[in-house]
C-alpha cells in the first residue's frame, strides 16, 4: 500500500521511497489561541491536513507536523504556548537536516502559523548555506489564496480559517461561539487587521501583544460566517497549486 505519512512507514518503506524521490514535505503549526470558537491547535491541524492532501496528491513523503510555534503576541491567552524563534529555527533545521542525511534533497515547510514565517526563512536559508545541492521553501495558504482566488484571508480565526477547521473536522469548532470581533486598533489612526497600519500604511511590525487588540482572541472577517464547504474550496484551490509548486520544484537542477 502507497503511504504518505512517514510516521507510518516503516524505515524499510522510508528508505524504499527516498530511493526514487529527494522531496519532503514538512507541516509547521502552532497551539494558540484562535478565538472562542476554534481548537487550540488550528494551525497545526490545518498544516498536517493542508500538507497530507498535497502529499497525497503530489505522492510525495510527509513528515510529522512541528506542533509548537512562535506565538509570543497571543502568550496572554491560556492554553497558548510558546518557543522562542531561534529555538524553532534550530529544531525545524535539525530535523530537515535528519532527512538530509537519508536522501531529501528539496523541503516544502507547508506552514500554518504566521509567527513561523521568520523562523523558515532563516531555515530554508540554513539549509542552503550548509548543503549546497539542497532547496527549501516555505508556503502559507493566506499568502498564496490572496493571488489565485477571490479570498482576502486576513483573519485569525475569522471565516477563512474557521472554514478551514469546518472542513477538517466540524466537531473541534463551537459555532454557537463564532461572532465578528470589531477591527482591533491601537488607535483610530494606528489599526491591525493582518498588519499594522498608520492611516492605512503598512507598519512591518509593533511589538504589541494581540489581548491589547482583540478581547477574544479572532479578528477579521466574519467568523460566523464560516463553512466547510468553503474551506474545502480553499483547500482544493491551496493544494492543487501546492501540487504543482512540488512539481516545479523537483524540476530544480542541484
Ligand atoms: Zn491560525
Amino acid at each position: 500500500m502507497h503511504k504518505t505519512l512517514i510516521s507510518e512507514m516503516s524505515w524499510y518503506e522510508f528508505r524504499d521511497a527516498m530511493a526514487f524521490n529527494d522531496l519532503i514535505i514538512i507541516p509547521v503549526g502552532s497551539n494558540e489561541e484562535h478565538g472562542p470558537h476554534n481548537p487550540l491547535g488550528t494551525d497545526t491541524i490545518l498544516a498536517r491536513e493542508l500538507a497530507r492532501r498535497i502529499g497525497e496528491q503530489a505522492g510525495v513523503p510527509v513528515a510529522p507536523e512541528i506542533p509548537i510555534g512562535s506565538t509570543h503576541n497571543l502568550a496572554a491567552f491560556p492554553g497558548t504556548v510558546n518557543v522562542d524563534p531561534m529555538l524553532l529555527r534550530k529544531v525545524v533545521f535539525e530535523i530537515a537536516e535528519s532527512y538530509v542525511q537519508h536522501g531529501a534533497r528539496r523541503f516544502l515547510f507547508v506552514n500554518g502559523h504566521g509567527g513561523n514565517s521568520n523562523s523558515l526563512d532563516f531555515v530554508c536559508d540554513d539549509l542552503h548555506a550548509k548543503y549546497n545541492d539542497v532547496i527549501a521553501m516555505h508556503s502559507e495558504w493566506w499568502k498564496v489564496l490572496p493571488f489565485i482566488s477571490q479570498y482576502k484571508c486576513d483573519d485569525h480565526g475569522g471565516k477563512h480559517e474557521t472554514s478551514f477547521v469546518l472542513d477538517v473536522d466540524p466537531d473541534l469548532c463551537h459555532m454557537e461561539r463564532a461572532k465578528t470581533v470589531p477591527r482591533a486598533s491601537l488607535t483610530e489612526r494606528l489599526t491591525y487587521t493582518d498588519k499594522f497600519r498608520f492611516d492605512g500604511v503598512n507598519i512591518p511590525t509593533c511589538g504589541v501583544t494581540l489581548d491589547k487588540l482583540t478581547p477574544m482572541g479572532n479578528y477579521g472577517a466574519r467568523a460566523e460566517e464560516a463553512t466547510a464547504e468553503l474551506g474545502a474550496e480553499m483547500s482544493r484551490i491551496y493544494v492543487d497549486y501546492c501540487v504543482e509548486l512540488v512539481k516545479e520544484l523537483k524540476r530544480v537542477y542541484l
